[in-house]
């Protein structure tokens, strides 16, 4: 959908075309816009304080809520689709990240808040990322939209962790 995340730049259209073996598993992906944010290598793209190792934070370019950030694996990791339940603590932690980056903004109504993932196809970017968005209470219409609890296209992160839960079989 239209202006779905826009964390940054033109989506640097990755060719499906091109399974490169570390599309998935880890690694770095040189056309990904969050790899290069991940490792500083994108000036415009000030990165937040965020104490949890192989994680970095930083806010949205286009907010959908006063606070936006993005919490985004530094190794380059496929979409929440492809997640398994080995994954679950990666989640939390990213979760856990999210909260922080929130109070350490000041907001600390962890009641009012939005955490989730966009479910493919409806990611502009494929490299993991978890969407923070406060006040959930202040969501404008657009934001209602793309960021919909029970959507198709958007999964909240504690969703996320109930569906690896209950995944026994690979996708
Ligand atoms: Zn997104
Ligand atoms: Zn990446």
């Amino acid at each position: 959908m239209a202006g779905e995340d826009g964390a940054a730049a033109p989506e640097a259209a990755q060719p499906p075309a091109d399974p490169s073996p570390g599309s998935d598993g880890g690694g770095y992906d040189g056309k990904c816009v969050f790899c290069r944010i991940g490792r500083r290598e994108e000036p415009g793209t000030a990165l937040l304080p965020c104490e949890s190792e192989g994680l970095v934070c930083f806010r949205d370019i286009r907010p959908g809520a006063p606070h936006h950030y993005l919490v985004v694996p530094i190794e380059h990791m496929g979409n929440c689709k492809t997640l398994k339940k080995e994954h679950i603590p990666l989640v939390e932690k990213m979760m856990e990240a999210g909260k922080n980056i929130l109070q350490q903004n000041n907001f600390t109504d962890l009641n009012d808040i939005r955490m989730g993932f966009h479910w493919p196809p409806f990611c502009s970017i494929s490299h993991l990322h978890l969407h923070v968005l406060a006040p959930a209470s202040q969501l404008g219409f657009l934001s209602r939209m793309i960021y919909r609890i029970n959507s198709y296209w958007f999964i909240t992160a504690e969703q996320l962790i109930e569906r690896l839960q209950t995944e026994n079989a690979a996708s």
